[in-house]
């Protein structure tokens, strides 16, 4: 390169970096937002209840819940574990949630029996309408999308992250509850992400409707706030370290 063709060139690199330079300044401040402030929380151990949590079993007592029809919750509650008792009908909470962050653990039967849906088949219902789930999908094929972290006839679960029949398994899930307009059209349905055992199952999916078992879901609107149902399906399920935190 000519000497003069170098200078030319390094007068155009500084022109270039003076107004790089010249671009950064102002204030930045300008863009900082400082509230609201994040409130500070104490985040629990493993996978304890951080200190925000609405706790809805802490393996104590069902005071949080009651059975589908009203009255006492039918299920046994012991050495700190509540175990579907089946033929009682489900359980639900006495309070109603909309948007949720959810953490749910549970196990299936040790002793193993029947196959497919028939095996260690429960639910949780958020809004007691939309279903994930809880079945012993290990080594227990069924249809895909009725597998365990299936949002019920709606989405596959990205993989199957089940542990053995007798271990427990750990569903982190966040919710956020539909919208309705005044004639019943949806401008925002439900959409769930789901954690099972640490491993991200459904990625922000959209819910069709109230989770049924026969026939194409759709939604029927029902109020902003509604309880959590947990779902008796004739297997003793167990679960045990349930809160929840309000979005
Ligand atoms: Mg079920």
């Amino acid at each position: 390169m000519s000497k003069s063709r170098t200078i030319v060139l390094i007068a155009i690199l500084t022109l270039g970096a003076v107004s790089a330079f010249t671009q950064d300044q102002g204030d930045p401040t300008l863009t900082e937002v400082w509230k609201p402030e994040p409130s500070i929380i104490i985040p629990g151990v493993s996978s304890g209840p951080p200190s925000d949590a609405v706790i809805l079993f802490d393996g104590t007592d069902l005071s949080a819940w009651q059975a589908r029809n009203g009255g006492a919750p039918p299920w046994e509650v012991s050495d700190g574990v509540l175990t579907v008792l089946p033929d009682t009908g489900d359980i639900m909470t006495k309070q109603g949630f909309s948007d949720v962050q959810l953490h749910v653990e549970w196990r299936t039967p040790a002793i193993v029996t029947g196959e497919g849906q028939d095996r260690g088949n429960s639910g949780i219902y958020l809004m007691s309408r939309y279903e994930l789930q809880v079945l012993d999908s290990y080594e227990n094929r069924t249809y895909s999308n009725g597998q365990a972290g299936s949002i019920y006839k709606q989405h596959i679960p990205l993989v199957n992250a089940s542990r053995a029949p007798g271990a427990w398994q750990t569903y982190d899930i966040i919710f956020m509850a539909p919208r309705f307009r005044a004639g019943g059209t949806v401008p925002q349905p439900a959409t769930m992400t789901v954690f099972h055992n640490g491993v991200l199952i459904q990625n922000h999916v959209a819910l069709r409707g109230t989770s049924v078992f026969i026939g194409e879901a759709e939604y029927e609107a029902h109020g902003s706030k509604e309880p959590l149902l947990l779902q008796e399906h004739d297997h003793p399920v167990s679960y045990r370290n349930i809160w929840v935190r309000e979005l």
